[in-house]
Parts: structure tokens; C-alpha cells; sequence
């Protein structure tokens, strides 16, 4: 069995129904992957880090990452603040819209709840993952401590793995952002972006451009996600193409990206190679945009189980 740690932001989600109901949910994009990469991958303990107050949606946040069988050992719980909360609105023609209230989240204080004892047990894992909002939504005083653990974990043998989840509107301008994102790149021996962040943050997004980019941060294993275009991975030197079968019927692309990451971690962690790890991460993701949300239920994935199991 193998450890894994994914840190950010889980939040309440509100979805607004068409007779005005609210039906509520947890969601975030580490979140997300950490959840499909436990449906998958059941053996591995796999746990979500971030921290939550003592109020009844922070307990009921707790219990949903119970109830899809995380490890909470990393969510602390010692905030005096609420979880963050969106809410999705679909217009008349099918539009999303999404409202936010995160900026006074337990999850942005983190780090302040992380001490040496934490540390220590998080150098005992084998993979620590996060994501651009994971480092966007830390309280900017907090980010050198972020840092810090980062570099023990890196030096006690840990794996780092980072996906850039480029959101705009979370930081103090681009340069904030490049600025947090070149020291993760550095830190990451797994990478796996989409190629809109390169194109919004960089104004790049061939492949050319983006390997060059990424060469000289010397990152072990580069999958780039280009939703139904292509999927390349390169692993040391080698570079591989993964077609995609474009989903006709798509209903939300909520999740696609962080389902992918969790189902591909998952499956490289449990010995598959990288083009077995795309096709069943992307064969995941096809599932989830085929339901509306950021987490699909889970007998959506009997398919996929019993092809692992057979394997
Ligand atoms: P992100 O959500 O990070 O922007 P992408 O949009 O690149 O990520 O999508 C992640 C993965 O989801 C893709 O690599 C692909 O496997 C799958 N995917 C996304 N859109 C489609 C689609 N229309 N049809 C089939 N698969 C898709």
C-alpha cells in the first residue's frame, strides 16, 4: 500500500435546480482527484490535507471525504473560519455561471495548523500533490512555509506532483502567479497541466513550446492535457501521444482534469505504464463529463473497475 497526500480546497457546492432547489455537494479540484483516485485505486491509502473549522458543513465536509473512504489524518480541524462556498447557475441555453465566497476560507490557513509532527508524518508518503489553487488560496505569509515543507518532503524522498490549475481571478496579477509556479515546477517530479495554463499564463501552447519551457525545471514526468485533442506524456526523454476519443454527449467538463490526474497518478502508482495510465485516466475522465458535477457516482465506473480487476 502506498501513501498519498493531496493538499487544498474543498468547498460547499451549490447547484441551483430548475425549481430552485439547492442541492449541496463537496468539491475542489485536489479534492476531486484525490476521490477518483480512491474509487479507483481502493488499496492505496489516499488522503485529502487541508483544514476546516468546527461548524456543521466543515463536519459534514469531514464525513464526505469519510464516506468515499479518504484518510483524514491531514484535515485539521482547528479553524475558527467556515469552508469556502460556489454556487453553479445554469442559464436558459445550458450556460454554467459560478458564483464564489472563499476569501475567508478555513482551507487558506493551512499551513498555519502544519507543525514539525505533521511534517514528519508527511515525509513518510510516497506522493505529496497539489495544484495551482492550492498555492493561490494560502495566505500570501503563509506560502514560505509552504515551501519549507515542501523542500523537507522533496528531501526525505517524497514525490511531488503539481498540476498548475491557472485561475486568474485567485491571484495579484500574473506575475504572482509565475512567480509561485516557477518554484513548483522546480520542486515537481510529476507535472501534469493543461495546456490552457500555459496559453493564459505564458501565451504559449504548442508542444514545442511547452516542452521547451519546461525543460530546464528538469521534471521527470510531463503529461500535458489538451481535453479531446491529445494527450502527450514525456517520461525522462520520451516523449509519447495518446489520442483521444472525443465524448459526443458532454454534459459538464467540471472535474475532467482532476479526474484524469487522480485515475493516472493512481494507476503509474500501481505499476502501469504511462499509455496504459492515459487511456484509463482518460476513460475516466470521458465518464465524469458525462454527468453533471464535479463527482460523478460511483457505479459510473464499474466498467473501468472490472477491465482493472481483469488486468
Ligand atoms: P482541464 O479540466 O484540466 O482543463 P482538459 O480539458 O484538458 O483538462 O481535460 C482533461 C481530460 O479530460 C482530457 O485529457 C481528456 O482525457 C478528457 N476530456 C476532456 N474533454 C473531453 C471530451 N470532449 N471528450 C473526451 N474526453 C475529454
Amino acid at each position: 500500500m502506498q501513501k498519498i497526500v493531496l493538499m487544498g480546497e474543498c468547498m460547499l457546492e451549490l447547484r441551483q435546480a430548475k425549481d430552485g432547489v439547492m442541492n449541496q455537494s463537496f468539491a475542489g479540484d485536489t479534492f476531486n482527484t484525490a476521490v477518483y483516485m480512491k474509487r479507483l485505486f481502493a488499496q492505496q491509502d489516499i488522503a485529502f490535507m487541508t483544514a476546516v473549522g468546527q461548524d456543521t458543513i466543515s463536519q459534514q465536509m469531514v464525513a464526505a471525504c469519510s464516506a468515499e473512504d479518504l484518510n483524514n489524518q491531514y484535515v485539521l480541524a482547528k479553524s475558527d473560519r467556515n469552508p469556502g462556498i460556489y454556487l453553479v447557475q445554469t442559464d436558459e441555453q445550458g450556460e454554467r455561471s459560478f458564483l464564489y465566497w472563499r476569501d475567508s476560507s478555513a482551507a487558506k490557513q493551512v499551513m498555519q495548523y502544519v507543525d514539525q509532527g505533521v511534517i514528519d508524518a508527511l515525509c513518510k508518503t510516497d506522493l505529496f500533490f497539489f495544484s495551482g489553487i492550492s498555492i493561490a488560496i494560502l495566505e500570501p505569509q503563509d506560502r514560505d512555509a509552504f515551501w519549507a515543507m515542501l523542500a523537507q518532503l522533496k528531501a526525505a524522498g517524497v514525490k511531488i506532483g503539481f498540476d498548475p490549475n491557472y485561475r486568474p481571478r485567485l491571484w495579484n496579477g500574473p506575475d504572482e502567479a509565475k512567480a509561485e509556479f516557477a518554484k513548483a515546477y522546480a520542486a515537481s517530479d510529476i507535472m501534469l497541466p493543461g495546456v490552457d495554463d500555459f496559453k493564459q499564463l505564458y501565451n504559449i501552447e504548442t508542444l514545442e513550446d511547452i516542452l521547451a519551457f519546461c525543460k530546464p525545471f528538469d521534471i521527470t514526468e510531463l503529461v500535458l492535457k489538451n481535453g479531446p485533442e491529445s494527450v502527450y506524456c514525456q517520461l525522462a526523454d520520451e516523449l509519447t501521444h495518446v489520442a483521444i476519443t472525443p465524448v459526443t454527449n458532454v454534459v459538464d467538463t467540471t472535474s475532467a482534469g482532476d479526474s484524469f490526474n487522480g485515475v493516472y497518478l493512481g494507476a503509474r502508482l500501481a505499476g502501469h505504464d504511462v499509455t496504459a495510465s492515459v487511456e484509463l485516466a482518460a476513460a475516466s475522465a470521458a465518464i465524469v463529463i458525462q454527468h453533471p458535477g464535479a463527482i460523478a457516482p460511483s457505479n459510473a465506473f464499474d466498467t473501468i473497475h472490472s477491465a482493472l480487476v481483469q488486468n
